[in-house]
């Protein structure tokens, strides 16, 4: 079972009810979010692939993203039908990868996403090693355009996902324009961790049991997959709420607080994904086909997550359909 992020036709336009923290933002936030002093040197992620396989949206068309992006949703992988989405195994391509290179500080994490995206791994670890009894780190590939995994091909048209039988989070950073360029989401800088956050979530899942105990039931908007999903958002947000907590070695926080902007951000990031938003860009929403959860319930877990903290991430699991 691979446990991806949900993808999505994004609007920027949203319903009353999706405001939970406020109005949406008015253009997209791109500000800092690491505090430039802060030494980001350490982290653990390593990039790996194969080149542009994938990643050049152009070459695929608009019809070959909308199969790739109904592939995860699915819970099949489509890349093969395609043509150069290769296969699990990676060819040639050193396993564990190669270190993100000129991703020393938080002013390098600021100006680049791949920078960014693999810094948030020492935040990531510092929170969970300090809440889960024998937490051990996920691996985590910032995928440059295409490898093989355990759960099939990683690439940005896959989406970032998280892959049980590798313990790795993959993720491949030009997602995110992939977002904002065709599907009109903001994805800025507090997003992009949300999503990572998110899957992060999943690892600490799988590590603690929770994954197995709820195994996948089938689609719905009370299966086991919508309440994995919501868990994973809550963990995001309570992650979120305490990720200024966590510092370098010279007590560097790594992360700066969030502004008001940014988390309306990331809540919007949680409305696109939601399974209702998605489906109703194709014009209709069949509540027993979801898998993530609406757009509603996506915000809201991660707004419980943010506000309340890990404490309240139990609930998406045993609470009550009307409740979830
Ligand atoms: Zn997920």
């Amino acid at each position: 079972m691979c446990m991806g992020f949900g993808l999505y036709p994004a609007s920027r336009r949203a319903p009353a009810r999706w405001r939970v923290l406020g109005n949406p933002p008015a253009e997209y936030p791109h500000g800092m979010t690491f505090n430039p002093d802060a030494d980001v040197s350490g982290n653990t992620a390593r990039r790996r692939g194969r080149g542009a396989v994938v990643a050049g949206a152009g070459g695929v068309g608009l019809l070959g993203i909308i199969a790739l992006i109904a592939g995860p949703l699915l819970g099949i992988d489509l890349t093969g039908l395609l043509g150069g989405g290769g296969g699990t195994g990676g060819g040639t391509e050193p396993a564990e990868g190669s270190v993100i290179e000129n991703c020393l500080t938080g002013e390098d994490a600021n100006e680049r996403v791949d920078c960014r995206v693999a810094s948030s791994q020492l935040a990531l670890d510092g929170f969970w090693e300090d809440r889960v009894d024998g937490y051990r780190a996920p691996g985590f590939i910032i995928v440059d355009g295409a490898t093989g995994t355990g759960c099939g091909t990683a690439s940005n048209a896959v989406g970032p996902f998280y892959c049980p039988p590798d313990e790795t989070v993959y993720i491949d950073p030009t997602f995110f324009e992939l977002m904002q360029q065709q599907f009109g989401a903001s994805a800025g800088n507090l997003a992009q961790l949300y999503i990572v956050g998110h899957e992060w979530g999943h690892h600490i899942q799988y590590i603690t049991g929770d994954m197995e105990r709820y195994p996948n039931n089938g689609t719905g908007p009370d299966s086991n997959g919508v309440r994995i999903e919501l868990q994973a958002d809550c963990y995001a947000g309570a992650w979120i709420g305490q990720m200024t907590q966590e510092t370098d070695k010279n007590g560097v926080p790594y992360l700066q607080t969030p502004t008001e902007s940014q988390l309306q951000d990331a809540v919007n990031a949680a409305y696109t994904v939601g399974d209702d938003h998605i489906q109703e860009q194709s014009g209709f929403v069949n509540p027993e086909s979801f898998t993530h959860g609406t757009s509603a319930q996506r915000q809201a877990w991660f707004a419980t997550g943010y506000k309340y903290g890990l404490d309240t991430c139990a609930e998406p699991l045993t609470a009550s359909a009307g409740e979830l």
